[in-house]
């Protein structure tokens, strides 16, 4: 039998990466990891921990106003970006530091450098050019923000990443995308006063949410004094003389703006990677291709994340990571289950998501009962705050399951998280119908639309 050095290798150290590099380490396997850039990847390093904390920064300005109605009176208030960067990296170190520790704790080898497969049980790590082998290899690479390879001028732009670091806090900035990230970075810039514009190809944002939530956030947003141009798209950006970017859009606009951030979408770290030399082929995105339990084309390797191109979230790359375990060394293949992610746009006002959209389950099911209610939280009358909320459950008439959740308005993502309980344990409405409420709260809406407001058979609405 052939020996290794290692029973599992790891190539990549964020999420997904560091999950099953532990958790294998603990169950006395030997484990090696490789990490590129910094313990933690995307999610901790540049993406959902750096981005809450700026949507927590950004939120204060709305809490200042707000505060009057509620008989308080907020000094002059001023806002400090270096200050803001400096402690979000002091927390983002620490973090980084609690993920090497955890790696440590259950014995992993790391190895702070890029890595590449030479062959299917054979690991280089490139910077000291030293070979290591595996019986079995996980690839858990990630992505990284698409740079927009087709548009003149995309030198002069940033993405997600850099947006993380800029020495000094732009006074204007357009923003191309229309996803969550896109959708969250302007929501982000212009709490903290940026004057922002969201331009995006599509009708409406968000694509992939329900209609009702997509146009409500725009309608939102654009009514705080966000530019959202849909149906537009930036077709050159030059630099000029003062280092501002004049902006083109293919309406014919041109914008100027001391920034200009690229969210079009991201791409899977699969270049040089030693794929074809190992035998793991991808698919036309370059995303890697695996089957239901995560294995690539080759036996003994594995790839989870963001790298295969399933659901891109962070909670998503750990459970297929916990999964890969038990298949590869629990002897219990798991498939990961990608059914009801509950999920979460930290726009403001927020959304929290779980399930079918309106118009899926209309054309999943012959026949959907839609529950909708829209209203003014209580917490925005004090205030003086017109911003509505949004709360709608939709249900399958026929098994009388709720199958999807949409809600927009504060603390959305929190309720999405509590939701997903339920509607993955299969709960009809007639359960949700019998739950008391928690009174005064906006969620107590979740459990009291007793009567549908509209229902939907054979995609056709009926009032
Ligand atoms: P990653 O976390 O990307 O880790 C991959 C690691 O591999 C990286 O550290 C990289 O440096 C390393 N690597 C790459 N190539 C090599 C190599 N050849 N050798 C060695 N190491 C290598 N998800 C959520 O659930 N909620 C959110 O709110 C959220 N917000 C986000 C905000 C932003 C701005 C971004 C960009 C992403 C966000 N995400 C969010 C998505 C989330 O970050 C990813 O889904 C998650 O990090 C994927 O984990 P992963 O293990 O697949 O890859």
């Amino acid at each position: 039998m052939a020996t290794y050095d290692y029973d599992l290798f790891v190539i990549g150290g964020g999420s997904g990466g560091v999950r099953a590099g532990r958790l294998a380490g603990a169950m006395g396997k030997r484990v090696g990891l490789a990490e590129a850039y910094r313990m933690g990847g995307t999610c901790v390093i540049r993406g959902c921990v750096p981005k809450k904390l700026f949507v927590y920064a950004s939120q204060f300005q709305e809490h200042f106003d707000a505060a009057a109605g509620y008989g308080w009176t907020v000094g002059k208030s001023t806002f400090d970006w270096p200050t803001l960067i400096a402690n979000k990296d002091r927390e983002i170190a620490r973090l980084e530091g609690l993920y090497r520790k955890g790696l440590e704790n259950s014995d992993v080898e790391i190895f702070e450098s890029r890595a590449m497969l030479i062959d299917d049980h054979t690991i280089e790590i490139l910077k000291t050019g030293k070979r290591v082998t595996a019986d079995q290899i996980l690839i858990a690479v990630g992505g990284h923000p698409s740079p927009h390879p087709s548009l003149p001028g995309n030198e002069f732009c940033i993405s997600s990443n850099e947006a993380f670091h800029l020495d000094t806090l732009p006074k204007a900035i357009v923003i191309e995308g229309g996803g969550y990230i896109a959708v969250e970075f302007a929501n982000i810039f212009h709490g903290l006063g940026v004057d922002t514009t969201l331009v995006y190809r599509g009708k409406e944002i968000l694509s992939r949410f329900d209609q009702d939530l997509r146009h409500m956030l725009h309608a939102a947003m654009a009514e705080k004094g966000i530019h959202v141009r849909c149906t537009e798209i930036i077709t050159r950006v030059e630099r000029q003389d003062d280092g501002r970017k004049l902006v083109h859009l293919s309406g014919g606009d041109a914008i100027v703006a001391d920034q200009v951030m690229l969210a079009i979408g991201r791409v899977p770290n699969t270049t040089s990677l030693g794929l074809e030399a190992a035998g793991v082929a991808v698919d036309e995105t370059g995303a890697i291709k695996v089957d239901g339990y995560s294995r690539t084309s080759r036996e003994n390797i594995w790839a989870v994340g963001d790298v295969t191109n399933r659901v891109q979230l962070t909670p998503v790359a750990i459970h297929e990571a916990m999964c890969f375990l038990e298949t590869a060394f629990k002897n219990n293949p798991t498939k990961p289950d990608h059914a009801l992610i509950a999920t979460a746009v930290f726009s403001q006002p927020e959304i929290g998501t779980v399930g079918l959209t309106e118009q899926d389950a209309a054309r999943t099911f012959k026949a959907v009962e839609v529950y909708r209610a829209v209203f003014r939280p209580m917490r925005n009358t004090l205030s003086g705050s017109t911003e509505k909320m949004l709360m709608k459950l939709i249900v399958d008439a026929d098994s009388r399951k709720v199958v999807g959740a949409h809600i927009l308005g504060p603390d959305a993502g929190e309720m999405a998280q509590l939701l997903a309980i339920p509607m993955k344990a299969g709960c009809t409405k007639e359960d949700f119908d019998r739950t008391m409420a928690v009174h005064p709260t906006a969620a107590e809406e979740l459990v009291t639309m007793y009567k549908p407001t509209y229902r939907i058979v054979d995609g056709a609405r009926i009032d």
